[in-house]
């Protein structure tokens, strides 16, 4: 942490990204340190390749958040946050591979240690967890905008402290953020008030489509691009779906199949969530994916037919 504290105080001009198809911890890491730095006199970008989700764009100062890396700075340095590998962050990879120095920042067991300088914590319940701990330790004073930014984090990363990756940090760091001035209900409101009618009909599609392998082991929920046409939402609708399937009764391992929008047919990301009993992290790693043991991912090109026989080749090992 001191080396990367040392790095940043010494850097001018920073470039900070996340994963694509960023969540709260994303979003609220990067914001975190974001504004941080840029308190600290520097100039910073803050940039994510996707859109950023409706839930999460009551955020103060989110607007800053740009989809393309300003083309004419010549950056010191580069903090990647969340993300297990360079893969994930998208197009912006390529001014990232530009950049002297890149830092790495994450909470992912599957992470692969990329850049110059990896503070990865598989124990952090969210990257805002330890983006939390470098502000600190760097002595720089929270405001409740940064505050709201590192709360929004926890809170969504750890499913509102039910998920397993709740620790005790997770409740000391979000009180003192109250005590900032942060509101939990604020943030509860935004992150799970309202839906879209468009959502609420996408669920359904979602929920008809779970299918319940023969040992009752596994389920596997399938999304697909025409149902999000046909329900006129967007890819991040589908967030939080997978739950779902994962809370039925006796089931170990849930899977979500997404069909991908890029142009090409057969592309698909497959999340995966475990009751705990199934390390999932190992599965998608095994699959040039990647997470934590209870919440995976990988991206798969492969007929659907392929990429469901692969799922009960899985499921009927468990
Ligand atoms: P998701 O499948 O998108 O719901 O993500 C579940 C968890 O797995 C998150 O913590 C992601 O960061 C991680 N993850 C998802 N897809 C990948 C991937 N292709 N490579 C590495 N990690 C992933
Ligand atoms: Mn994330
Ligand atoms: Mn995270």
């Amino acid at each position: 942490m001191q080396s990367i504290i040392h790095q940043l105080t010494q850097s001018r001009r920073v470039l900070l990204t996340t994963h694509t198809h960023p969540d709260g911890d994303a979003i609220g890491s990067l914001l975190a340190l974001g504004l941080i730095l840029e308190r600290m006199g520097k100039t910073i970008a803050m940039v994510d390749d996707d859109p950023i989700p409706a839930i999460y764009r009551f955020l103060p100062e989110v607007e800053r958040i740009l989809r393309h890396a300003p083309p004419d700075t010549d950056f010191d340095a580069a903090v990647v946050l969340d993300c297990g590998s360079l893969e994930r962050i998208g197009a912006v990879g390529t001014t990232v591979a530009k950049v002297p120095l890149v830092i790495n920042i994450d909470h992912h067991v599957t992470n692969k240690a990329f850049g110059a300088f990896a503070l990865v914590d598989p124990n952090a319940c969210a990257t805002a967890e330890i983006v939390y701990r470098l502000i600190r330790k760097m002595g720089a004073p929270i405001d409740k905008i940064v505050a709201t930014a590192i709360y929004t984090g926890i809170f969504t990363d750890t499913g509102s402290f039910r998920f397993s990756n709740t620790n005790l940090g997770a409740f000391t760091i979000c009180q003192e953020m109250v005590a900032l001035g942060v509101d939990p209900y604020q943030v509860a409101k935004h992150v799970y008030g309202t839906y879209s009618l468009g959502r609420i009909k996408l669920l359904n599609m979602a929920l008809d489509s779970i299918e319940l392998t023969a040992n009752g082991k596994m389920t596997i929920m399938t999304l697909s691009q025409e149902m999000l046409r046909e329900t006129r939402t967007q890819p991040e609708d589908g967030d939080g779906l997978i739950n779902y399937a994962r809370r039925i009764e006796d089931v170990r391992v849930a899977a979500l199949i997404q069909e991908l929008n890029s142009g090409q047919a057969d592309q698909f990301h497959v999340s995966l969530r475990s009751d705990g009993s199934v390390d999932v992290a190992r599965i998608a790693q095994a699959r040039g994916g990647g997470g934590h043991a209870m919440a995976a991912g990988f991206s798969v090109t492969a007929p659907l037919a392929d990429v469901k026989a692969d799922l009960l080749r899985l499921a009927a090992q468990l």
